[in-house]
């Protein structure tokens, strides 16, 4: 499939500038670097720093509270107690997720792989052996979940490699990349990528992306250019986002970003609660809040324009309804993915 591309600079040379920006940047906090690209520092120039998107990556001095930073957990959805080899989490029967590296394009303030995602990591080049014989002996696993950090940050032929590499397990049948690359380098998606994903395609049945995005200012001409090459590579798109308190807690904010993405041919995902994140509680809405604004979406948005409202339990029960359909209020539990009820605190 040829594709035209009009980008001057390759997305390498955008990715070390990113860089040299976070350099440039004091930052507030020593524990989690800041990190923008030159995509993001353009568009915090134009939207300004107490913006959706300049909130969403620059420091915040409520991070230092102590009594913000006390709350929240070193592993806030127990990947570490499903780590079945190195760079790969199987959590649910069917599908694992596959971890390639710790970078990441930019440093989302919220983020809740933050203790692992790193700049300095290395990006590196699995062994895949073991990778493969536990799939090998797992065939209920059908799906391979890139996520990372962010595995567009590998270099194509390495994603090709590990792509091949899954190929040649009979069992696997979907592959998913997750990614925040289209809201922070768009220009990532560019003809050498497709083409790549284009050779791989006919190995599996469906090759999806979904994409992490928050607020519909991240949406641009640039932004749709990309999704636009990645929807003439037979590729679904879906999206992701994260409930944040100043950045997206409203209805008409979300329903916005929802269908614009559906008017792209991106379908809604999920609509993630924010986790129990250290350094991050000023992102985060209480249950009540987020069930009002979901309960709002559902008659403003079609069905399929509506992303599931889900929250993680931080036990490792997995990603589980937030929205109840009998009350705003929230009781203190969820039924975790076992159908047990579990307690879970909001912070
Ligand atoms: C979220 C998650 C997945 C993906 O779950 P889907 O519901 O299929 O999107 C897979 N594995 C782990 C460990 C996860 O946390
Ligand atoms: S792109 Fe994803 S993994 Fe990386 S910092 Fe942002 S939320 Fe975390």
């Amino acid at each position: 499939m040829k594709v035209e591309t009009h980008w001057q600079t390759p997305w390498k040379d955008l990715f070390r500038q990113s860089r040299e920006i976070s350099r440039q940047h004091s930052s507030l906090s020593s524990q989690f670097e800041t990190l923008l690209t030159p995509h993001i520092q353009e568009k915090i120039k134009f939207f300004g720093e107490d913006s959706p998107i300049g909130r969403q990556y620059l420091p915040s001095l409520e991070e230092e509270d102590p009594s913000f930073t006390a709350h929240g957990l070193q592993d806030p959805i127990a990947d570490q107690k499903y780590s079945v080899v190195p760079g790969l989490i199987h959590r649910y029967p069917n599908r694992a997720l596959y971890l390639p590296t710790a970078v990441c394009p930019v440093h989302c303030r919220y983020c809740f792989r933050r203790n692992e995602i790193s700049q300095q990591a290395k990006i590196f080049n699995r062994d895949f052996s073991s990778i493969q014989n536990y799939l090998i002996q797992h065939p209920e696993i059908n799906e391979i979940i890139y996520t990372g950090g962010d595995p567009l940050s590998l270099d194509d032929p390495l994603i090709e490699k590990s792509l091949l590499a899954f190929s040649k397990v009979p069992s696997i049948k979907y592959i998913r990349f997750h990614t925040r690359f289209l809201s922070t380098i768009p220009e990532r998606i560019d003809s050498g990528f497709l083409e790549m994903l284009a050779g791989c395609r006919k190995h599996f049945d469906q090759l999806i992306f979904v994409i992490h995005i928050n607020s519909p200012d991240e949406i641009c001409d640039k932004f749709e250019q990309a999704i636009k090459y990645l929807s003439s590579a037979n590729i679904q798109i879906r999206s992701q986002s994260v409930l944040l308190k100043n950045v997206n807690d409203n209805a008409e904010t979300l329903a916005q970003l929802f269908s614009t993405l559906a008017s792209l041919g991106v379908t809604p995902y999920y609509l993630h609660h924010a986790d129990n994140v250290y350094g991050a509680k000023h992102f985060q809405t209480s249950l009540e809040e987020g069930r009002k604004i979901y309960q709002q979406l559902r008659s403003q948005l079609s069905g399929w324009m509506l992303p599931h409202y889900v929250i993680d339990l931080p036990s490792g029960g997995g990603k589980v309804p937030a929205y109840n359909p009998e009350t705003f209020e929230y009781s203190g539990q969820l039924i975790n993915r076992f159908g047990q009820s579990e307690a879970y605190h909001q912070s």
